[in-house]
């Protein structure tokens, strides 16, 4: 495996931070996974976001030295996130995706759906919609292309259930999970959250990461 991200090569990613650690929420919860958060979002950004090192620019590292650290953690899953990783689809994530597969890793994505989610992708897309300054801020085609949805709810669950409706989704592709960067915050909420899940047949996910070790970084 290459020792610097610095080799020349054609293709290349913008690249906050790569680790290893364990798929805290959604479908996936629980299992461990490489982890490559993307640099970069979509506006409007929104203000409770908890990963903001990822918006600015992050560092330039070949596809090829990426896909070479990833197999070379060892893991059998890599979630992709962001910031919002699609933006880089057509700039070197799409051959990232490749190798990946051909690799017989599972990519999965974890996306806000502010972005048209590529059809010829392969990975399991895991789509998040974001609420702010009165609407959502989602590509409606998305609906088909994403595999499923996750919500991190404080109290707008009427909200949420609104918008499955309107997207036509069946409560098994729908995942709820309590906002909070601290662990005690999602402990409020989950009670609630619990109750609303087994009311509208919704999938329920803590949001382990945060649960455990609060706003840290890299886990
Ligand atoms: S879409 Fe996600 S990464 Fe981007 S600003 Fe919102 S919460 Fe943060």
């Amino acid at each position: 495996m290459p020792e610097s991200p610095r080799d020349s090569h054609y293709m290349s990613l913008d690249v906050t931070e790569i680790f290893t650690s364990i798929q805290g929420e959604g479908p996936f919860m629980g299992r461990p996974a490489a982890f490559v958060r993307l640099s970069g979002c979509v506006k409007p950004l929104c203000p409770w976001c908890d990963t903001k090192h990822a918006w600015g620019p992050g560092e330039s590292m070949p596809v090829t030295w990426v896909a070479d650290k990833v197999c070379g953690l060892g893991n059998d899953l890599v979630v992709i996130t962001g910031g919002e990783p699609l933006l880089q689809w057509a700039s070197g994530l799409n051959h990232l995706e490749d190798r990946l597969i051909k690799k017989g890793l599972t990519v999965q994505y974890e996306t806000s759906g502010k972005v048209l989610i590529p059809a010829e992708s392969k990975g399991f897309k895991v789509c998040s919609p974001k609420y702010l300054d009165g609407r959502w801020h989602y590509v409606q085609d998305n609906n088909q292309r994403a595999d499923c949805f996750k919500f991190v709810v404080r109290e707008d669950l009427a909200g949420v259930e609104r918008f499955v409706k309107d997207q036509g989704l069946s409560p098994n592709r729908v995942w709820i999970m309590p906002l909070g960067d601290h662990g005690t915050d999602q402990l409020a909420l989950s009670p609630g959250l619990w109750e609303f899940c087994v009311k509208n047949r919704f999938n329920f996910s803590p949001r382990l990461h945060t649960l455990f070790f609060n706003n840290q970084q890299g886990v």
